[in-house]
């Protein structure tokens, strides 16, 4: 029998993220682009914004609308953290549930959310980096942080990112906060020739974020122990290297409960 296509909507379908998801998306046969929605853009046809491999659509400026008129499944959404709530808001209260990739989500945006998705009964994810290698690299260094409690993270991004340090680059110094055994070693306070030297401070884990044009997502986990260093380097070296764990995730969202933060959670 075949297998039911998923329908999908792509939020911030004119930026290169959405371009990205309206190739690999459509040209999936499991899924069926049924809108593409922007704030820039309206009236274009999507073939012309992310070429053949995009569905043939026509770019939509309201979301609400959009979704009462192509009923989907699941909403696929880069866009900005300052409209996840209400976007959010708009998904669930019609019963379609949501993957958002935009980063920088607060932490009361993200109680909001579990919350409607809570009540709504209707599955949401949230999901900082959707490259499985950046997944891989974050538990490796879990793994790693149990016997060698020093560390650094340097992350190194494009010129046009907002927010420093990455979610990534938090969330893997927060998870090594988490997984030490031991305490770091006590280091004596810098002479700081130079403001924010030393980079700032996650979860007693210095973290510095490099950000030059050439530059896409990039990342080392660094731990030094007596006589030894471990570096874990993850580099996302095109846009495509997101699209497997977008594509996973809009497959799983609706097996899920409430709301999911992190491709983690289905991976493992
Ligand atoms: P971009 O600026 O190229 O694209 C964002 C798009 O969203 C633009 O077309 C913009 O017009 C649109 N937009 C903004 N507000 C909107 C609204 N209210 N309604 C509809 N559309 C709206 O940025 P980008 O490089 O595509 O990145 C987008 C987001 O994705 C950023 O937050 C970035 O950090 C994040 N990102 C996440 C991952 C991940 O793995 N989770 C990977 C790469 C980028």
């Amino acid at each position: 029998m075949e297998q039911q296509r998923i329908r999908v909507a792509v939020v911030g379908a004119a930026g290169r993220m959405g371009r990205e998801v309206l190739r690999a998306v459509g040209s999936d046969p499991s899924f069926e682009v049924v809108a593409a929605i922007d704030r820039t853009e309206i009236g274009s046809n999507t073939r012309d914004l992310a070429g053949a491999l995009g569905p043939d659509l026509i770019l939509e400026e309201h979301l609400e609308a959009a979704l009462d008129r192509s009923k989907p499944d699941v909403t696929i959404e880069f866009s900005h953290q300052s409209v996840a709530l209400d976007h959010a808001r708009a998904a669930t209260d019609r019963g379609v549930s949501f993957v958002f990739g935009m980063t920088g989500i607060s932490e009361s945006n993200l109680d909001e959310m579990r919350v409607l998705c809570e009540r709504s009964g209707t599955p949401g994810m949230y999901v900082p980096n959707f490259a499985i290698g950046a997944v891989l690299m974050m538990h490796f260094a879990e793994l790693a942080a149990k016997w060698l409690p020093d560390a650094e993270v340097i992350e190194f991004h494009h010129d046009r990112k907002e927010d420093a340090p990455s979610g990534t680059a938090m969330l893997t110094a927060q998870k090594i906060g988490l997984a030490r055994i031991h305490a770091p070693t006590p280091l004596p306070k810098p002479l700081l020739k130079a403001e924010g030297a030393r980079g700032g401070s996650v979860s007693a884990v210095p973290v510095h974020s490099v950000r030059l044009p050439g530059l896409l997502a990039h990342q080392e986990v660094i731990f030094g122990g007596p006589g030894e260093t471990l570096t874990i380097r993850h580099d996302s070296l095109d846009r495509a290297s997101f699209m497997q764990g977008v594509k996973l995730c809009a497959r799983s969202v609706r097996n899920l409960h409430g709301l999911t933060i992190g491709l983690d959670k289905i991976l493992f």
